[in-house]
């Protein structure tokens, strides 16, 4: 993390204090594991379910060993406290290089309600990395407004692929090319583990006990416990086991329905995420126009509420053999060798992206360069820019934990 935040140093007590849901640390090494509920001010059910885990830990202390820390943070506050995804803006859509260049170097006073937030998220995650133990793990909770079983969603980088799989939950792959400037892609540039959790409909009270269950078992597989109650993770294995009915299977997301605040969207009645729907089937109307499924397809993440920047999306299965292979694929090292392809080049600016010229390189698809462990930007018709997920990934930090292997 790059940007100066000495202006905030004073404040830091204060931030902290208000932003802090629970903090445990015990012995001097790490793992740090910081959780996020309440990004979305609608959602908040991560902020009950890390209320519940630090009172259990505080209350049964005496049954728990503890190596390591931990963090609960809460995101948006005054959108929570209006109960409402955001204020001015979403605050999980504004984490990207120019955003944040903006924030920062701009004046304080002019900052819209979220800017001010992510101003200082920024400054406490700063804080944690420079005075905290390695290694580190990022988890962010968050519920949808559709019937939904609890599901993950990740970069996709080896180590969260890894981690991930530890959980019996399914997995999203590849959300951030569908979505601009969410927290933890930004956090998984500098090469961390981080996971979005989603637990269930915003107001269904089992997502609190979904979320709850997904940070114990989080805490577990990073190795925080030296003991703790050995029926304590069978019982939330079996939680988990329980709402997502047995789907461990990995998704990809193929399609994603764009709105923007002044679209007149609506879903229609009755679509729960992962539903398989038909092609043809009448999905939502958009400005006056009739929305259908282009094709037979998993839908995801259905939009039934007003705020949002996305109607819905497609996803597919992706089978084993396929994440096996794309794993295998990406010890090739492919970016010590991909510009020597035609068409495509390093960008101007340097750094881990690589332009693509698709009049030339029109062969290569999406999915040759998925496989190789990158994803895409589109950058005007003609170019697309490829992010090495693998090179930004600190896998270092992770090869002696146990999940690792
Ligand atoms: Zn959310």
């Amino acid at each position: 993390m790059t940007y100066n935040t000495s202006l905030l140093n004073k404040r830091t007590e204060k931030i902290k204090q208000k932003r802090l849901i629970g903090h445990l640390k015990r012995g001097t090494g790490g793992p740090t594991l910081i959780f996020f509920g309440g990004i979305h001010g609608n959602e908040p059910s991560g902020v009950s379910a890390l209320d519940g885990l630090f009172n259990t830990l505080e209350r049964r202390k005496n049954e728990f060993q503890v190596n390591g820390e931990i963090f609960g943070l809460c995101g948006n506050l005054p959108a929570l406290k209006g109960g409402v995804r955001f204020v001015d803006r979403d605050l999980n859509r504004l984490w990207t290089p120019p955003e944040l260049d903006r924030i920062f170097e701009g004046n304080v006073n002019d900052l819209k309600s979220e800017e001010t937030e992510a101003f200082e998220i920024y400054h406490l995650l700063r804080e944690i990395l420079l005075n905290s133990a390695p290694p580190f793990y990022f988890i962010d909770f968050h519920t949808t407004s559709a019937d939904t079983i609890p599901f993950i969603t990740i970069n996709d980088a080896l180590i969260n692929r890894k981690f991930a799989q530890q959980f019996p939950v399914p997995i999203i792959l590849g959300i951030e090319e569908y979505l601009e400037g969410p927290l933890l892609s930004f956090i998984n540039t500098k090469g961390y583990v981080c996971i979005g959790f989603e637990s269930g409909k915003h107001s269904d009270p089992v997502s609190i006990t979904n979320s709850e269950a997904m940070a114990w078992l989080c805490l577990q597989q990073a190795g925080v416990f030296k003991e703790a109650p050995s029926d304590l993770f069978t019982e939330q294995n079996r939680v988990l086991e329980n709402a997502t009915k047995g789907n461990t299977h990995f998704y990809e997301i193929t399609f994603r329905e764009s709105i923007t605040d002044s679209d007149n969207f609506m879903m229609y009645p009755g679509f729960e995420n992962f539903d398989w729907v038909k092609k043809g089937v009448l999905l939502a109307n958009l400005n006056g126009e009739e929305k259908e499924a282009t094709k037979n397809t998993l839908i995801f993440m259905p939009l039934y509420q007003k705020q949002g920047e996305e109607g819905y999306f497609y996803i597919r299965r992706i089978g084993n053999w396929a994440l096996r292979l794309s794993a295998r694929i990406r010890k090739l090292k492919a970016h010590k060798w991909i510009t020597l392809l035609p068409g495509i080049r390093g960008t101007k600016e340097g750094g881990l992206g690589v332009m693509v010229d698709l009049r030339v390189a029109r062969f290569f698809s999406k999915a040759l360069f998925h496989l190789l462990g990158y994803r895409s930007k589109k950058i005007d018709k003609n170019h697309l820019v490829i992010y090495n997920r693998e090179l930004m990934a600190n896998s270092d930090m992770y090869k002696d934990c146990p999940w690792y292997k």
